[in-house]
């Protein structure tokens, strides 16, 4: 946020704009669990792994999976792992929104 109030409109092209809202990922030290809550409750998107999916209650926080994306690949927020098969979560509010 300071990062934005320091650097000129030049500076901010689309690609630099994407890449600063681009999340780290899970800091060193923070738990699985606290991660993912704390993204569902930004209502952002989930990948977790058949691992992880269980041990996120996904109906209770509100969130739903896209039948029409049965798997992604991607990094795992629970476990931090690059999973070739894992399962999309989406907000239930945003959930018609993503294709
Ligand atoms: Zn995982």
């Amino acid at each position: 946020m300071t990062a934005a109030v320091h650097k000129s409109k030049e500076f901010w092209t689309p690609q630099r704009r994407v890449a600063a809202g681009r999340a780290n990922g899970r800091a060193p030290g923070r738990l699985p669990g606290g991660h993912v809550g704390d993204l569902a409750d930004l209502k952002k998107a989930l990948i977790l792994c058949a691992g992880c999916l269980p041990k996120f209650n996904h109906i209770e926080a509100g969130y739903t999976r896209k039948p029409n994306l049965p798997v992604v690949s991607g990094r795992c927020d629970g476990c931090t792992q690059i999973k070739p098969r894992a399962h999309l979560l989406v907000h239930h509010s945003v959930a018609n929104l993503v294709r």
